[in-house]
């Protein structure tokens, strides 16, 4: 083995087989891979080899298109068998519901170029003969699933990434880690040390182990899953192969092996395998079978396809695999350990595997991932995700693997968790809470308590007019929001206006004043949208997007210079409360010895306000496009300052509002939120955010390409519409259509009460952004009218917040 490498990869699973094939793609040859048994000797060697290109997330159901893509290239270039088998297959819907979320998945389908049809429950059947047609209601079709053989798959990365320099070793264990002060890393094996420039994590079922290594606890658990095999079934002879089928309310997945048929479950009552800890030992073993466990799905499953049953069952298979709390992978370098990167709690290995080693690769080779990788970045999560908050939530993940997930539906697992002083008052108030990065926020306020319940809808739901009400005392007196699961950071430091003005694309603001800015790449793409706030002249607070903290401290440590300036996350130190509407002022100014008027607090000012004798920081923004007024204190006097402002709020018409008024009334205003409008695909120009970059200043991340963008006009365009719905909005990721063909896609859509209609937000390309008409947003599978907007449709001036 050599003793000096510039990457070593650890794991010989597919995932970190396609790791090592993208680096040597990407031109990097001196590459290393370290398997402690045989290449597969993971989860790998036992799956069942289902590919499929259909995800929640567009940006990963693209990567899996590649993954899908991509063997034909690797058979090529190694001459080693994939076992593709791209038989099609269909998806069946068993409840109404189901048939709307087939409807959306072919229109989210169509702007990501699949080739997906909606199908009768005849036609179906048709296609898929062992189906019993009686349970189901239609189906969707897609032509390009099927299965591979995963050995082969393995080996084809690993041949083709040798023909391209680089070498495997098997049979060969890292036992530990060791960071040099360089930043470089010995790798300490069962057969000696190897230097390294980088380390990868893609050890799979021991990925935990390995982030141990060097400190890390990532949050990924191993479930026990479970298919079997069939005995040969006459139906089967002489015919082509059976497609791949999912059944989402019967919660299995079908597929044709040999004579038989494959069938697989994801249980209710999943088990998760080793909680704590991955015995080492354990090699290209499977588990004992529960067919126990598995009976109701089986029950099910033979109901709905009865010749399987009869068919009798050959073999069962039991082996664990890893998941994220949210199912998708885990990838990227971590904060903190400089050429760490990690590629595990890849759940899909076969449709994902490509996607996630093409990324990577590129990350490392070229200092960005190429794509927007946020639903798979590592950096998503924080130190809430303890051993036993995965634990939870990858225990709900793993049984809703094939449930809905409505857009107004919370997932129980793990919460309540982190809660804010004020809770149990928000509770009094009947809020409907909402899980954020673990943090309880409200959602909506109900009349009572037995009605603070969600019910769980694709069209507008019970909440529908709470909402309106809050909305309207927003509009019309006064609301009160908390704000405390924003991400905050404290920046200070005689060099502090300097590395905030290179990181960030707008100027500094002055003493006592605020700014927004976005913070690009630099390919000169939306990695941030921040509030500057200047306390003093080296002294600033940043608010931001909270699930982003970590993405975003992974990012300053790349430009923080050695002294002279410090960052300091303090989301949970600082929560705050936001007072909204025309009698905002006036609530806050009979709190308040200093003047709050105009003149003497203009909008986007910041300062030290005493609220009764509760010290805040307050600034003049509000996101609801109204009068408003932010204040962020720490913990220790957050109730006192709700009880002070809910007191005196009686006179002024007070109502508490949750996110989903505040959705509503940024939309009707055209502000972006991170995540939504604003991600890594598209540049400030394009989100409407030309006016937040300083391009006067000689020199900042991302400035050579925002020039470029603005000089060529950037391909896309965000538009706000009005849509002419029913009873159903858009929620995101709807395609938009022009002139028949569908043009671009929505990002958030909500109903805009101020205005009475349905409102979205979306991307079109540039050349048609300022056509009038001919605009339509496939909701629920119906095309509906929209119009755009030249400017929000509400207050377009801004004058009410400055007033
Ligand atoms: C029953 C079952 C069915 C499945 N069906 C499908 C399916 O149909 N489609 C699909 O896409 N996915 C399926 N999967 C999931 C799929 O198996 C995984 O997505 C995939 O195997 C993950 O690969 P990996 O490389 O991340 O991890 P692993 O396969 O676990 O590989 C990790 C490798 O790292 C090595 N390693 C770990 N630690 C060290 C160390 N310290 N030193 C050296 N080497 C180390 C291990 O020996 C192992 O070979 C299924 C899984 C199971 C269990």
């Amino acid at each position: 083995m050599k003793t000096h490498a510039k990457v070593v990869v650890i794991g010989g699973g597919v995932v970190g087989a396609s790791v090592l094939y993208h680096l040597t793609k990407a031109g990097w040859k001196d590459v290393l891979l370290i398997e402690r048994a045989e290449l597969t000797s993971g989860s790998t060697w036992h799956a069942a080899g289902g590919m499929h290109t259909v995800n929640g997330d567009p940006n990963v159901a693209k990567l899996q298109q590649y993954t899908i893509n991509l063997y034909k290239e690797l058979e090529r270039i190694s001459g080693q068998s994939c076992g593709v088998h791209i038989t099609g297959g269909i998806m069946l819907a068993g409840t109404p519901a189901r048939v709307d979320w087939l409807k959306m998945a072919k229109a989210r389908g169509r702007y990501l170029g699949m080739d997906l049809e909606l199908i009768s429950v005849d036609e179906a059947a048709k296609l898929f003969p062992l189906m019993e047609k009686k349970h189901f209601l239609g189906a969707m079709y897609d032509p390009i699933e099927g299965h591979v053989d995963p050995y082969g798959v393995t080996h084809a990365y690993a041949k083709s990434a040798q023909i391209g320099g680089a070498e495997i070793v098997r049979q060969t264990r890292v036992t530990d880690l060791r960071q040099r002060q360089d930043g470089t890393w010995d790798v300490i094996t069962e057969q000696g040390d190897v230097h390294a420039e980088h380390v990868v994590n893609a050890a799979g079922l021991w990925a935990r182990e390995v982030g141990r290594m060097v400190g890390l606890e990532l949050p990924v658990l191993a479930m026990e899953h479970q298919y079997l095999i069939t005995g040969d079934m006459p139906e089967l002879v002489g015919k082509k192969e059976q497609m791949h089928c999912i059944d989402f309310e019967g919660e299995i997945y079908i597929r044709q092996e040999r004579g038989g048929m494959l069938m697989g479950t994801y249980e209710r009552a999943g088990v998760p395998w080793s909680e704590s800890t991955t015995p080492w030992d354990f090699g290209q073993d499977l588990l004992p079978n529960d067919l126990e466990r598995i009976a109701p799905s089986l029950e099910v499953g033979f109901e709905h396809f009865p010749s399987l049953g009869d068919a009798g069952i050959k073999k069962v298979v039991n082996g664990p695999f890893t998941f994220a709390p949210d199912g998708n992978p885990l990838i990227g370098p971590v904060k903190g350990l400089k050429n760490f990167w990690v590629a595990c709690g890849v759940m899909a290995g076969f449709s994902q595997g490509g996607g996630v080693g093409l990324s990577l690769a590129h990350w490392m080779v070229d200092g960005d991932p190429g794509a927007d990788v946020w639903a798979m970045d590592v950096a998503r999560y924080g130190d809430w995700t303890t051993l036993a908050y995965t634990n939870a939530k990858v225990r709900e993940n793993y049984s809703r693997r094939f449930s809905i997930r409505f857009p107004n539906e919370e997932l129980p697992a793990a919460q309540p968790l982190r809660t804010t002083p004020i809770y149990e008052k928000l509770q009094a108030e009947h809020a409907v809470f909402g899980d954020y990065c673990g943090f309880e926020h409200p959602l909506w306020f109900a009349p009572s308590a037995a009605e603070a319940t969600d019910i769980v809808s694709w069209r507008r739901s019970n909440a529908h007019p709470h909402v309106a009400a809050e909305c309207l005392a927003v509009q019309k007196t006064a609301g009160l929001l908390e704000i405390s699961n924003y991400g905050k950071f404290e920046v200070r430091g005689p060099g502090a206006a300097e590395w905030l003005s290179r990181v960030m694309a707008n100027r500094i603001p002055k003493i006592g004043r605020i700014v927004l800015t976005p913070m690009l790449n630099d390919r000169g793409k939306l990695i941030g949208d921040f509030t500057i706030c200047r306390v003093s002249e080296d002294h600033f607070f940043l608010i931001g997007t909270y699930a982003a903290e970590q993405f975003y401290l992974r990012w300053f440590e790349r430009s923080l210079p050695p002294s002279g300036v410090s960052v300091r996350p303090c989301a949970v130190e600082y929560v705050g409360l936001s007072v909204a509407g025309p009698n905002s002022r006036a609530l806050l100014q009979s709190l308040v010895r200093e003047d709050l008027s105009s003149a003497a607090f203009p909008f986007m000012s910041f300062r030290r306000v005493d609220v009764g004798m509760v010290p805040t920081y307050m600034g003049r923004v509000s996101f609801t496009g109204e009068l408003g007024f932010e204040m962020w204190v720490t913990t220790d006097y957050q109730r006192a300052l709700y009880d002070l402002l809910q007191k005196a709020g009686r006179d002024f018409g007070l109502r508490s509002f949750g996110g989903r008024a505040l959705n509503s009334l940024r939309i009707e205003k055209s502000f972006g939120t991170w995540a939504r409008e604003y991600r890594p695909i598209y540049g400030p120009h394009e989100a409407g955010l030309g006016r937040f970059v300083d391009l006067n200043k000689p020199d900042f991340i991302g400035r050579t390409a925002a020039l470029d963008e603005r000089a060529k006009g950037g391909a896309l365009r965000l538009v706000t519409f009005t849509v002419d719905a029913s009873d159903a909005d858009a929620l995101g990721d709807e395609p938009i259509w022009h002139d028949g063909k569908t043009v671009g896609w929505v990002t958030s859509g909500a109903y805009g009460y101020r205005i009475g209609q349905s409102m979205a937000l979306g991307y079109v390309p540039a050349a048609i952004a300022g056509a009038d008409a001919g605009f339509e947003i496939e909701i629920i599978g119906e095309r509906r009218k929209a119009t755009p907007h030249k400017a929000a449709p509400v207050d377009p001036q801004g004058l009410l917040m400055r007033t």
